[in-house]
């Protein structure tokens, strides 16, 4: 990005910290942009990277925290989507399992893992001819093979790699392999690659309207919301990627039909299987989904009339979710097993007429009928990379063409070729795990664990422990995460609230049992070290978390979504002090 102001920390300009926030306000408000990307989700993320690596200057606005939106909430999953197959969408499967490939090998090995699933047969004859045959052409569809090949399991096979699963539920199996991730972690990591292509980026700050100026977009108006200050943002493009907040933010221009999603977390011991699971629901799928020492079990698909800050779980997606999980298994899940809930909301393109959100099109659309302006709504987290690219794509011809700067080259999207930060040197590191742990004194398991979340940024969070050596306990009350974590959420990726290092860098608020309630305080004290909290601040970071928690769990409680909507409402009404945004957002 051409300077007008010296960058916070030349040496390490991937470092989110305070001081890059501060250097990206001003940078956002003391010149032109070539590319405003407003929406801090994994597209405008990716937006802003890619922008950036073409060399364009770029700014991002995220009213929240990166990936606090649908970004945080997905099931994790990095596929070409089974359904879409059967759909016959072949080319936006292929399109995903490209992507996927892509992840797993080159931009972000560790982030993105191998995860093998079980799809049980439950009709003798047909079935497993055809589910084989949707395998074998999801198998070939991808290009270079970057997870192994699906095969076929006897019923008593299946029941040795699942033995959790009812005996009278499967006359087979078929085992196939897709990928996951950590998608807020992801989304964090890819901030931080943009920043280090000299993108400036800011969370905290809402934009408010668009500035206009004979029919083209110019730029936008803004609120720093952790000062309250307006703010004004020049730029030549106005890029919005904005997910199920679309219409909110363009006035109805472009039709994003919000779909609400929930996902129920439980232990791992509850259900004994080596394997991910994979089930027909009447509407869709249902995946139980390996997540460390947990399962995620999800999703639901129904109509989110409501505002998109707030999609709340109600008692009814728990009821759902169990039942569903419980058809399949021999020894019964219930309320008590939980351990976290998360609800978001799928920007889903309003292209067909229809009520049922699960026929709606996943595939994403680039709307640049305004001049000065372009809207990316749709689309799924696995694809983010295309996405941006095309966003960024119709930027660029905006900016080229009749009323733009004609004659000015920019180069094509290199982000095939960008690795996230931490992915160099990742597998080095993967295979020295046994003397990393020798020399830090961490057991090799919390070695692993870190390399799978910050791949070659664990040197900093063990210079980290190795300057205050209290940093490599766990955060009591926080499961496996270490004060590291936190520091390093603050020094390095952008965590200016609680929720945010809670929510999002760690996933405490969805792996323990009290939501984060105890590990609250401790972890707000880490931070204030950071961030320059005083007594009060601190303290007040604790109670709005706890009461937020409250909030989901009074949701949690209701009936049906519009009870479990004004529970959350009603925590979010809560008068907020400066530097407070408001936390309508459900966790995970
Ligand atoms: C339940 C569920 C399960 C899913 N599972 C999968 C899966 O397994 N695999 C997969 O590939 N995809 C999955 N998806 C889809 C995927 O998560 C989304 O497509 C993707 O995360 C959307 O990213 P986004 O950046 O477009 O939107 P978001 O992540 O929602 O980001 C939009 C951002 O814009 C910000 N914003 C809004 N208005 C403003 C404003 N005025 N000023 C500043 N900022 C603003 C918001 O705060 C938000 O952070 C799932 C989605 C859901 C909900």
């Amino acid at each position: 990005m051409t300077s007008a102001a010296a960058h916070p920390e030349e040496a390490n300009p991937a470092a989110l910290n305070p001081a890059h926030r501060e250097w990206s306000l001003r940078m956002l408000t003391s010149q032109t942009l070539d590319v405003l990307v407003v929406g801090g989700g994994v597209t405008g993320a990716g937006a802003a990277l890619d922008a950036a690596a073409r060399g364009l200057s770029v700014g991002l606005i995220e009213a929240e925290d990166y990936a606090a939106g649908a970004s945080s909430k997905s099931s994790k999953l990095i596929h070409g989507g089974l359904r879409y197959l059967e759909m016959l969408d072949f080319g936006l499967v292929r399109e995903a399992l490209t992507e996927r490939g892509l992840l797993l090998t080159k931009l972000a090995p560790h982030l993105v893992k191998p995860v093998p699933f079980l799809w049980p047969l439950t009709h003798r004859g047909w079935e497993r001819p055809y589910v084989g045959t949707g395998l074998l052409l999801y198998d070939t569809m991808g290009g270079r093979r970057a997870v192994p090949r699906a095969r076929h399991l006897s019923k008593a096979k299946a029941l040795r790699v699942a033995p959790a699963l009812n005996p009278d539920a499967l006359v087979g199996a078929v085992q196939f392999y897709d990928a996951q991730e950590d998608a807020a972690r992801m989304v964090a990591c890819l901030a931080r690659t943009a920043a280090a292509h000299g993108a400036a980026l800011a969370t905290g700050v809402r934009m408010d309207g668009m500035l206009r100026r004979d029919g083209r977009v110019t730029g936008a108006t803004a609120t720093d919301l952790l000062t309250g200050a307006a703010i004004e943002i020049g730029a030549r493009h106005v890029a919005l990627a904005t997910g199920a907040w679309t219409s909110a933010n363009t006035g109805q221009e472009m039709r994003v039909r919000p779909s609400k999603g929930v996902h129920i977390v439980v232990p791992r011991h509850r259900i004994p299987m080596d394997t991910g699971l994979l089930t027909r629901t009447e509407k869709s799928v249902l995946f139980v989904i390996p997540w460390g020492e947990h399962w995620v079990i999800g999703d639901t698909d129904t109509e989110w009339p409501y505002e998109p800050s707030a999609p709340a779980a109600s008692k009814a997606d728990i009821d759902y979710l169990l039942a569903k999980a419980n058809a399949m298994l021999a020894d019964p899940l219930t309320a008590d097993d939980i351990e976290g809930v998360f609800a978001g909301l799928r920007p889903l393109v309003a292209a067909v007429d229809t009520a049922d959100t699960t026929r709606l099109s996943r595939e994403h659309t680039v709307d640049s009928s305004v001049p000065g302006l372009s809207v990316i709504a749709g689309g799924k987290y696995t694809t983010y990379r295309v996405m941006a690219r095309d966003l960024i794509d119709s930027a660029v011809r905006d900016l080229t063409g009749p009323g733009g700067e004609s004659g000015r080259l920019i180069p094509a999207s290199s982000t095939d070729r960008v690795p996230l930060a931490g992915a160099d040197g990742y597998r080095e590191r993967w295979a020295s795990r046994q003397r990393i742990a020798g020399t830090s004194g961490l057991p090799v398991r919390q070695v692993e664990r870190l390399l799978n979340r910050y791949g070659s940024d664990l040197d900093r969070l063990l210079d980290l422990i190795g300057d205050r050596p209290e940093l490599g306990d766990e955060i009591p009350g926080g499961g496996e995460y270490l004060g590291a974590e936190i520091v390093f959420a603050c020094g390095f990726e952008g965590a200016v609230h609680l929720d945010d290092a809670l929510a999002r860098r760690t996933r405490i608020t969805i792996e323990v049992r009290d939501r984060g309630h105890e590990a609250a305080a401790h972890a707000a004290t880490l931070m204030a070290g950071e961030l320059g909290w005083d007594a009060a601040r601190t303290a007040s970071e604790v109670s709005r978390y706890r009461s937020w928690i409250a909030a989901q769990l009074a949701g949690e409680a209701a009936p049906d979504d519009e009870h479990a909507y004004q529970a959350l409402k009603a925590a979010a009404a809560q008068p907020a002090s400066p530097g407070h945004r408001p936390q309508a957002r459900a966790c995970g």
